[in-house]
Protein backbone atom coordinates (compact mmCIF):
# COMPACT_ATOMS: atom_id res chain seq x y z
CA UNK A 1 0.00 0.00 0.00
CA UNK A 2 1.05 3.18 -0.85
CA UNK A 3 0.65 6.51 1.38
CA UNK A 4 -1.21 7.72 -0.66
CA UNK A 5 -3.82 4.78 -0.72
CA UNK A 6 -3.17 4.17 3.38
CA UNK A 7 -4.78 7.89 3.44
CA UNK A 8 -7.72 7.47 0.94
CA UNK A 9 -8.27 4.22 2.99
CA UNK A 10 -8.10 5.87 6.46
CA UNK A 11 -10.79 8.67 5.27
CA UNK A 12 -12.77 6.34 3.95
CA UNK A 13 -13.29 4.33 7.03
CA UNK A 14 -13.81 7.51 9.30
CA UNK A 15 -10.93 6.91 11.22
CA UNK A 16 -9.56 9.67 13.36
CA UNK A 17 -6.85 8.17 14.97
CA UNK A 18 -3.94 6.30 13.46
CA UNK A 19 -2.22 3.80 15.97
CA UNK A 20 1.19 4.14 15.07
CA UNK A 21 2.65 0.62 17.36
CA UNK A 22 5.98 -1.35 18.07
CA UNK A 23 6.46 -3.77 20.45
CA UNK A 24 9.37 -3.17 23.03
CA UNK A 25 12.37 -5.06 24.14
CA UNK A 26 10.10 -6.68 27.20
CA UNK A 27 7.51 -8.06 25.10
CA UNK A 28 4.89 -5.14 25.62
CA UNK A 29 2.93 -3.66 22.46
CA UNK A 30 3.34 0.05 22.99
CA UNK A 31 2.75 2.99 20.71
CA UNK A 32 1.63 6.91 19.79
CA UNK A 33 -1.46 7.91 17.97
CA UNK A 34 -1.51 10.38 15.18
CA UNK A 35 -4.57 12.32 14.06
CA UNK A 36 -5.75 11.57 10.86
CA UNK A 37 -5.77 15.55 10.12
CA UNK A 38 -2.18 15.14 10.53
CA UNK A 39 -1.70 11.80 8.92
CA UNK A 40 -0.21 12.91 5.74
CA UNK A 41 2.80 14.56 7.57
CA UNK A 42 3.18 12.00 9.92
CA UNK A 43 3.49 8.94 7.34
CA UNK A 44 6.26 11.40 6.24
CA UNK A 45 7.93 12.16 9.53
CA UNK A 46 7.23 9.69 12.02
CA UNK A 47 6.30 10.39 15.62
CA UNK A 48 9.34 10.91 17.77
CA UNK A 49 9.99 9.02 20.84
CA UNK A 50 12.12 8.85 23.60
CA UNK A 51 15.23 6.45 22.87
CA UNK A 52 14.73 5.22 26.86
CA UNK A 53 11.25 3.23 25.54
CA UNK A 54 13.60 0.29 24.86
CA UNK A 55 15.56 0.48 28.21
CA UNK A 56 12.23 0.23 29.60
CA UNK A 57 11.10 -3.43 31.30
CA UNK A 58 7.69 -4.75 31.35
CA UNK A 59 6.87 -3.14 34.89
CA UNK A 60 7.84 0.27 33.60
CA UNK A 61 10.88 0.30 35.47
CA UNK A 62 13.71 2.12 33.08
CA UNK A 63 17.18 0.32 33.33
CA UNK A 64 20.42 2.14 32.92
CA UNK A 65 21.35 1.23 29.48
CA UNK A 66 23.76 3.46 27.97
CA UNK A 67 22.67 5.81 25.20
CA UNK A 68 19.27 5.30 26.06
CA UNK A 69 18.51 7.82 28.91
CA UNK A 70 16.56 11.26 28.89
CA UNK A 71 18.16 12.32 26.27
CA UNK A 72 18.00 10.99 22.35
CA UNK A 73 15.62 10.68 19.77
CA UNK A 74 14.18 8.31 17.31
CA UNK A 75 11.08 8.60 15.05
CA UNK A 76 8.28 5.90 14.69
CA UNK A 77 7.70 5.62 11.25
CA UNK A 78 5.18 3.39 10.24
CA UNK A 79 4.92 1.31 7.41
CA UNK A 80 2.20 1.70 5.39
CA UNK A 81 2.08 -1.89 4.04
CA UNK A 82 1.07 -2.71 7.82
CA UNK A 83 -1.94 -0.36 7.38
CA UNK A 84 -5.10 -2.35 8.83
CA UNK A 85 -8.65 -0.21 9.98
CA UNK A 86 -9.26 -1.95 13.50
CA UNK A 87 -12.99 -3.54 13.80
CA UNK A 88 -12.82 -3.16 17.77
CA UNK A 89 -11.82 0.57 18.40
CA UNK A 90 -14.12 3.18 17.04
CA UNK A 91 -12.63 5.12 13.88
CA UNK A 92 -9.39 4.24 14.80
CA UNK A 93 -6.69 2.31 12.44
CA UNK A 94 -3.21 1.07 13.14
CA UNK A 95 0.23 0.63 11.10
CA UNK A 96 3.88 -1.22 12.43
CA UNK A 97 6.41 1.17 12.73
CA UNK A 98 9.88 0.93 12.67
CA UNK A 99 12.50 2.82 14.79
CA UNK A 100 14.41 5.34 12.96
CA UNK A 101 17.30 7.75 13.52
CA UNK A 102 17.21 11.42 13.09
CA UNK A 103 19.31 10.48 9.74
CA UNK A 104 16.68 8.28 9.05
CA UNK A 105 18.53 4.87 9.40
CA UNK A 106 17.29 1.79 11.10
CA UNK A 107 17.84 2.51 14.61
CA UNK A 108 20.55 -0.23 16.02
CA UNK A 109 17.64 -1.11 18.92
CA UNK A 110 14.96 -1.37 16.47
CA UNK A 111 13.46 -4.83 16.39
CA UNK A 112 11.45 -4.81 13.66
CA UNK A 113 14.57 -3.55 11.87
CA UNK A 114 16.17 -6.48 13.30
CA UNK A 115 13.92 -8.80 11.46
CA UNK A 116 14.19 -7.10 8.40
CA UNK A 117 18.13 -7.57 8.52
CA UNK A 118 17.70 -11.62 9.01
CA UNK A 119 15.29 -11.40 6.01
CA UNK A 120 17.96 -9.81 3.84
CA UNK A 121 20.65 -12.05 5.29
CA UNK A 122 18.44 -15.57 4.24
CA UNK A 123 17.76 -13.06 0.78
CA UNK A 124 21.85 -13.35 0.42
CA UNK A 125 21.22 -16.89 0.50
CA UNK A 126 18.68 -17.87 -1.91
CA UNK A 127 15.95 -18.05 0.99
CA UNK A 128 12.63 -17.01 1.82
CA UNK A 129 11.24 -17.87 4.96
CA UNK A 130 7.51 -18.36 5.72
CA UNK A 131 6.05 -18.51 9.21
CA UNK A 132 2.98 -19.23 11.04
CA UNK A 133 2.51 -18.18 14.66
CA UNK A 134 0.06 -20.67 16.37
CA UNK A 135 -1.17 -19.30 19.26
CA UNK A 136 -3.08 -20.67 22.57
CA UNK A 137 -4.65 -18.37 24.65
CA UNK A 138 -7.17 -18.52 28.08
CA UNK A 139 -10.47 -16.74 27.94
CA UNK A 140 -10.88 -15.83 31.55
CA UNK A 141 -13.76 -13.84 33.21
CA UNK A 142 -12.86 -11.06 35.72
CA UNK A 143 -14.91 -10.47 38.92
CA UNK A 144 -14.72 -8.10 41.09
CA UNK A 145 -12.55 -9.42 43.64
CA UNK A 146 -9.50 -8.88 40.71
CA UNK A 147 -9.13 -12.60 40.17
CA UNK A 148 -10.32 -14.58 36.94
CA UNK A 149 -12.59 -17.38 36.38
CA UNK A 150 -11.98 -19.29 32.90
CA UNK A 151 -15.12 -19.09 30.50
CA UNK A 152 -15.27 -23.58 30.66
CA UNK A 153 -13.69 -26.60 31.88
CA UNK A 154 -14.72 -28.06 28.98
CA UNK A 155 -12.18 -30.93 28.15
CA UNK A 156 -9.83 -31.10 25.24
CA UNK A 157 -11.23 -30.24 21.88
CA UNK A 158 -14.98 -30.26 23.54
CA UNK A 159 -17.98 -29.55 22.18
CA UNK A 160 -18.80 -27.80 25.36
CA UNK A 161 -16.32 -25.54 25.30
CA UNK A 162 -17.19 -24.36 21.55
CA UNK A 163 -20.64 -23.76 22.81
CA UNK A 164 -19.29 -21.52 25.96
CA UNK A 165 -16.93 -19.12 23.58
CA UNK A 166 -19.11 -19.43 20.69
CA UNK A 167 -19.88 -15.64 20.30
CA UNK A 168 -16.44 -14.45 21.28
CA UNK A 169 -14.65 -16.57 18.98
CA UNK A 170 -16.77 -15.94 16.17
CA UNK A 171 -16.59 -12.01 16.86
CA UNK A 172 -12.43 -12.30 16.77
CA UNK A 173 -12.42 -14.50 13.63
CA UNK A 174 -14.64 -11.75 11.85
CA UNK A 175 -12.33 -9.03 13.25
CA UNK A 176 -8.73 -10.68 12.22
CA UNK A 177 -10.42 -11.42 8.68
CA UNK A 178 -11.61 -8.12 8.30
CA UNK A 179 -7.73 -6.96 8.19
CA UNK A 180 -6.89 -9.87 6.39
CA UNK A 181 -5.98 -12.84 8.60
CA UNK A 182 -6.32 -15.74 7.23
CA UNK A 183 -7.47 -18.18 9.84
CA UNK A 184 -6.88 -21.86 9.52
CA UNK A 185 -8.63 -23.55 11.94
CA UNK A 186 -9.93 -23.17 15.45
CA UNK A 187 -10.03 -25.57 18.33
CA UNK A 188 -10.70 -25.60 22.07
CA UNK A 189 -7.38 -26.75 23.93
CA UNK A 190 -6.64 -28.90 26.68
CA UNK A 191 -6.32 -25.91 29.87
CA UNK A 192 -9.66 -24.53 31.04
CA UNK A 193 -11.03 -21.87 29.26
CA UNK A 194 -7.81 -22.45 26.30
CA UNK A 195 -8.81 -21.59 22.88
CA UNK A 196 -6.37 -22.10 20.15
CA UNK A 197 -6.62 -20.72 16.88
CA UNK A 198 -3.80 -20.95 13.85
CA UNK A 199 -3.49 -18.50 11.19
CA UNK A 200 -2.75 -19.14 7.61
CA UNK A 201 1.54 -18.65 6.94
CA UNK A 202 2.66 -15.32 5.28
CA UNK A 203 6.38 -13.93 4.78
CA UNK A 204 8.09 -13.23 7.92
CA UNK A 205 8.10 -9.87 8.14
CA UNK A 206 4.10 -9.99 7.81
CA UNK A 207 3.85 -13.22 10.10
CA UNK A 208 5.10 -10.59 12.80
CA UNK A 209 2.96 -8.05 12.13
CA UNK A 210 0.35 -10.12 11.73
CA UNK A 211 1.23 -11.51 15.45
CA UNK A 212 0.89 -8.04 17.05
CA UNK A 213 -2.54 -7.95 15.27
CA UNK A 214 -3.33 -11.51 16.57
CA UNK A 215 -3.20 -10.34 20.03
CA UNK A 216 -4.06 -6.72 19.64
CA UNK A 217 -7.43 -8.22 18.39
CA UNK A 218 -8.08 -11.25 20.75
CA UNK A 219 -7.32 -8.94 23.73
CA UNK A 220 -9.41 -5.88 22.26
CA UNK A 221 -12.75 -8.15 21.06
CA UNK A 222 -12.28 -10.33 24.51
CA UNK A 223 -12.74 -6.75 26.51
CA UNK A 224 -15.62 -6.14 24.43
CA UNK A 225 -17.06 -8.88 25.64
CA UNK A 226 -16.48 -8.71 29.19
CA UNK A 227 -13.64 -11.29 29.19
CA UNK A 228 -9.96 -10.91 29.75
CA UNK A 229 -8.28 -12.95 27.01
CA UNK A 230 -4.76 -13.36 28.44
CA UNK A 231 -1.74 -15.46 26.00
CA UNK A 232 0.59 -15.34 29.16
CA UNK A 233 2.71 -18.57 29.17
CA UNK A 234 1.21 -19.93 32.30
CA UNK A 235 -2.09 -17.60 33.31
CA UNK A 236 -2.56 -20.35 35.62
CA UNK A 237 0.11 -22.57 36.84
CA UNK A 238 -2.21 -25.85 37.11
CA UNK A 239 -3.32 -25.47 33.85
CA UNK A 240 -1.88 -26.60 30.77
CA UNK A 241 0.45 -23.18 29.13
CA UNK A 242 -0.66 -21.23 26.21
CA UNK A 243 2.17 -21.43 23.13
CA UNK A 244 2.91 -20.16 20.21
CA UNK A 245 4.64 -22.55 17.94
CA UNK A 246 6.26 -20.93 15.29
CA UNK A 247 5.71 -22.85 12.37
CA UNK A 248 8.41 -22.22 9.39
CA UNK A 249 9.39 -23.37 6.02
CA UNK A 250 11.82 -21.92 3.78
CA UNK A 251 11.23 -21.11 0.32
CA UNK A 252 13.30 -20.00 -2.72
CA UNK A 253 13.20 -16.21 -3.14
CA UNK A 254 10.82 -16.17 -6.30
CA UNK A 255 8.44 -18.08 -3.50
CA UNK A 256 8.02 -20.85 -6.19
CA UNK A 257 9.42 -23.89 -4.19
CA UNK A 258 9.62 -25.44 -0.72
CA UNK A 259 13.29 -26.03 0.00
CA UNK A 260 12.34 -28.02 2.80
CA UNK A 261 10.83 -30.58 0.96
CA UNK A 262 12.41 -33.80 -0.15
CA UNK A 263 9.76 -36.36 -1.25
CA UNK A 264 12.92 -39.01 -0.92
CA UNK A 265 13.90 -38.23 2.70
CA UNK A 266 12.04 -40.59 5.21
CA UNK A 267 10.64 -37.78 6.70
CA UNK A 268 10.74 -35.83 3.47
CA UNK A 269 12.77 -33.24 5.25
CA UNK A 270 15.63 -31.77 2.86
CA UNK A 271 19.21 -32.10 3.78
CA UNK A 272 19.01 -27.72 4.00
CA UNK A 273 16.02 -28.64 6.14
CA UNK A 274 17.98 -30.90 8.50
CA UNK A 275 20.80 -28.46 8.68
CA UNK A 276 17.98 -25.35 9.32
CA UNK A 277 17.09 -27.55 12.25
CA UNK A 278 19.88 -27.98 13.57
CA UNK A 279 21.21 -24.94 13.75
CA UNK A 280 18.00 -24.28 15.56
CA UNK A 281 18.69 -27.14 17.93
CA UNK A 282 22.40 -25.70 18.78
CA UNK A 283 21.20 -22.35 19.78
CA UNK A 284 18.24 -23.09 21.18
CA UNK A 285 19.52 -22.29 24.89
CA UNK A 286 20.38 -18.81 23.75
CA UNK A 287 17.80 -18.70 21.39
CA UNK A 288 14.88 -19.70 24.24
CA UNK A 289 15.65 -16.11 25.48
CA UNK A 290 13.67 -14.50 22.59
CA UNK A 291 11.19 -17.12 21.49
CA UNK A 292 10.10 -17.66 25.51
CA UNK A 293 11.59 -14.54 27.35
CA UNK A 294 9.49 -13.83 30.35
CA UNK A 295 9.78 -15.02 33.90
CA UNK A 296 6.20 -16.77 33.70
CA UNK A 297 7.77 -18.71 29.90
CA UNK A 298 9.99 -21.08 32.40
CA UNK A 299 6.39 -22.16 34.15
CA UNK A 300 4.99 -23.18 30.87
CA UNK A 301 8.40 -25.09 29.78
CA UNK A 302 7.95 -28.72 31.75
CA UNK A 303 8.60 -32.17 30.32
CA UNK A 304 5.49 -33.62 29.93
CA UNK A 305 2.96 -30.57 29.69
CA UNK A 306 3.48 -30.58 25.45
CA UNK A 307 5.44 -27.57 25.11
CA UNK A 308 9.08 -29.58 25.27
CA UNK A 309 11.91 -29.92 27.68
CA UNK A 310 14.89 -30.87 25.97
CA UNK A 311 16.66 -30.08 22.76
CA UNK A 312 14.98 -32.68 20.76
CA UNK A 313 13.70 -33.09 18.09
CA UNK A 314 11.19 -35.67 16.00
CA UNK A 315 8.59 -36.26 13.38
CA UNK A 316 5.39 -35.43 14.45
CA UNK A 317 6.87 -35.29 18.32
CA UNK A 318 5.04 -32.73 20.39
CA UNK A 319 7.16 -32.84 23.12
CA UNK A 320 10.26 -32.20 21.22
CA UNK A 321 11.54 -28.70 20.69
CA UNK A 322 11.45 -29.00 16.37
CA UNK A 323 8.61 -30.84 15.58
CA UNK A 324 8.95 -32.13 11.66
CA UNK A 325 5.41 -31.65 11.00
CA UNK A 326 4.06 -34.28 8.23
CA UNK A 327 2.52 -32.46 5.25
CA UNK A 328 -1.33 -32.21 4.34
CA UNK A 329 -2.55 -34.90 1.69
CA UNK A 330 -1.65 -33.82 -1.89
CA UNK A 331 0.08 -30.88 -0.45
CA UNK A 332 2.81 -32.34 0.53
CA UNK A 333 5.62 -29.97 -0.91
CA UNK A 334 4.01 -26.68 -0.32
CA UNK A 335 2.80 -27.57 3.52
CA UNK A 336 6.40 -28.86 4.18
CA UNK A 337 7.64 -27.45 7.56
CA UNK A 338 9.01 -27.14 10.69
CA UNK A 339 7.52 -26.27 14.31
CA UNK A 340 9.40 -24.46 17.02
CA UNK A 341 7.59 -25.48 20.21
CA UNK A 342 9.59 -23.72 22.68
CA UNK A 343 8.10 -20.41 21.98
CA UNK A 344 5.16 -18.24 23.79
CA UNK A 345 3.39 -15.56 23.01
CA UNK A 346 4.84 -12.97 25.35
CA UNK A 347 7.74 -13.14 23.16
CA UNK A 348 8.73 -10.20 20.97
CA UNK A 349 7.48 -11.82 17.46
CA UNK A 350 10.32 -9.85 15.59
CA UNK A 351 12.90 -10.72 17.78
CA UNK A 352 11.72 -14.21 18.13
CA UNK A 353 11.65 -14.84 14.15
CA UNK A 354 15.03 -12.79 13.56
CA UNK A 355 16.70 -14.88 16.25
CA UNK A 356 15.01 -17.99 14.45
CA UNK A 357 16.36 -17.38 11.13
CA UNK A 358 19.87 -16.43 12.37
CA UNK A 359 20.00 -19.78 14.12
CA UNK A 360 18.56 -21.75 11.01
CA UNK A 361 21.13 -19.80 8.48
CA UNK A 362 24.11 -20.10 11.16
CA UNK A 363 23.07 -24.19 10.68
CA UNK A 364 23.18 -24.14 7.11
CA UNK A 365 26.60 -22.04 6.74
CA UNK A 366 28.27 -24.64 9.59
CA UNK A 367 26.22 -27.99 7.75
CA UNK A 368 25.45 -29.16 11.02
CA UNK A 369 23.23 -32.31 11.74
CA UNK A 370 20.68 -32.95 14.35
CA UNK A 371 21.30 -36.39 15.30
CA UNK A 372 19.09 -38.86 15.43
CA UNK A 373 15.20 -38.60 16.01
CA UNK A 374 13.33 -38.54 19.46
CA UNK A 375 10.43 -41.13 18.31
CA UNK A 376 8.98 -40.89 22.08
CA UNK A 377 8.67 -38.13 24.92
CA UNK A 378 12.44 -37.10 25.21
CA UNK A 379 11.50 -36.61 28.77
CA UNK A 380 10.99 -40.62 29.28
CA UNK A 381 14.70 -41.75 28.01
CA UNK A 382 16.83 -42.56 30.75
CA UNK A 383 19.44 -39.49 31.42
CA UNK A 384 22.23 -42.30 29.64
CA UNK A 385 20.08 -42.23 26.63
CA UNK A 386 19.74 -38.54 26.56
CA UNK A 387 23.23 -38.38 26.54
CA UNK A 388 24.26 -40.58 23.85
CA UNK A 389 21.29 -38.74 21.86
CA UNK A 390 23.12 -35.47 22.11
CA UNK A 391 19.41 -33.83 23.87
CA UNK A 392 19.96 -31.60 26.49
CA UNK A 393 17.35 -30.07 29.25
CA UNK A 394 17.70 -26.59 27.82
CA UNK A 395 17.66 -23.78 30.31
CA UNK A 396 15.08 -23.83 32.92
CA UNK A 397 14.85 -20.07 34.18
CA UNK A 398 14.55 -16.68 32.09
CA UNK A 399 17.95 -16.38 34.02
CA UNK A 400 19.66 -19.04 32.72
CA UNK A 401 18.34 -18.57 29.06
CA UNK A 402 19.34 -14.66 29.30
CA UNK A 403 22.95 -16.54 30.09
CA UNK A 404 22.51 -18.70 27.46
CA UNK A 405 21.75 -15.71 25.37
CA UNK A 406 24.72 -13.81 26.53
CA UNK A 407 27.55 -16.41 25.28
CA UNK A 408 25.69 -17.08 21.95
CA UNK A 409 28.13 -15.14 19.96
CA UNK A 410 25.92 -16.07 16.23
CA UNK A 411 22.98 -14.41 17.76
CA UNK A 412 24.64 -11.72 19.81
CA UNK A 413 26.14 -10.81 16.39
CA UNK A 414 22.95 -10.91 14.53
CA UNK A 415 21.07 -8.87 16.89
CA UNK A 416 23.92 -5.95 16.87
CA UNK A 417 25.32 -4.30 19.99
CA UNK A 418 22.40 -1.76 20.51
CA UNK A 419 19.62 -4.23 20.65
CA UNK A 420 21.79 -7.26 22.53
CA UNK A 421 22.69 -4.97 25.50
CA UNK A 422 19.37 -3.03 26.28
CA UNK A 423 17.99 -6.39 25.85
CA UNK A 424 19.71 -8.26 28.15
CA UNK A 425 19.32 -4.96 30.88
CA UNK A 426 15.24 -5.10 30.22
CA UNK A 427 15.01 -9.20 30.84
CA UNK A 428 17.79 -9.50 33.22
CA UNK A 429 16.01 -6.74 35.38
CA UNK A 430 12.38 -8.81 34.87
CA UNK A 431 13.86 -11.47 36.43
CA UNK A 432 15.09 -9.65 39.61
CA UNK A 433 11.80 -8.19 39.92
CA UNK A 434 9.58 -10.91 39.53
CA UNK A 435 12.14 -13.45 41.65
CA UNK A 436 12.04 -11.19 44.36
CA UNK A 437 7.98 -11.24 44.42
CA UNK A 438 5.31 -13.39 45.02
CA UNK A 439 3.66 -16.21 42.67
CA UNK A 440 0.86 -13.64 42.40
CA UNK A 441 2.50 -10.71 41.13
CA UNK A 442 4.11 -12.66 38.51
CA UNK A 443 0.60 -14.25 36.92
CA UNK A 444 -1.06 -10.96 37.49
CA UNK A 445 1.27 -8.89 35.48
CA UNK A 446 1.88 -11.58 32.65
CA UNK A 447 -1.66 -11.92 32.55
CA UNK A 448 -2.44 -8.57 31.59
CA UNK A 449 0.04 -7.40 29.56
CA UNK A 450 0.07 -10.34 27.25
N1 LIG B 1 -0.31 -26.11 25.35
C1 LIG B 1 0.88 -26.72 24.84
C2 LIG B 1 2.03 -25.72 24.95
O1 LIG B 1 2.26 -25.23 25.98
C3 LIG B 1 0.73 -27.21 23.41
C4 LIG B 1 -0.31 -28.29 23.20
C5 LIG B 1 -0.32 -28.70 21.74
O2 LIG B 1 -0.96 -27.99 20.97
O3 LIG B 1 0.38 -29.63 21.37
O4 LIG B 1 2.73 -25.43 24.04
MG1 LIG C 1 -2.27 -26.56 20.80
Amino acid sequence: MSREQVITAANKAHVRLIRFLYCDNGGVIRGKLAHINSLARRLETGIGLTVAMQAMNMLDQLQPVEGMGPVGEIRLTPDPDSFVVLPYAPNSAAMMADMLTLDRQPWGACPRSFLKRMIGRAAEQGFSIQAALENEFSLLRPDEAGTYTPIDTGLCFSSVSMTAAAEVMDDIIAALESQGIAIDAYYPELGHGQHELPVRHAPALRAADNQVWFRETVRNVAHRHGLLASLAPKPMPEQAGNGCHIHWSVWDTAGKNNLLYDPEDRYHLSQMGYHFMAGVLAHLPGLLALTAPSYNSYRRLQPHFWSSAYTAWGPDNREAAVRVASGLWGHEAETANLELKASDPSHNPYLALGGLIAAGLDGVARQLTPGEPALIDPGNYSDEERAERGIERYPTSQAAALDALEQDEVLLEALGPDLSRSYLAVKRSEYQAFAAEELGFEIRHHIYKF
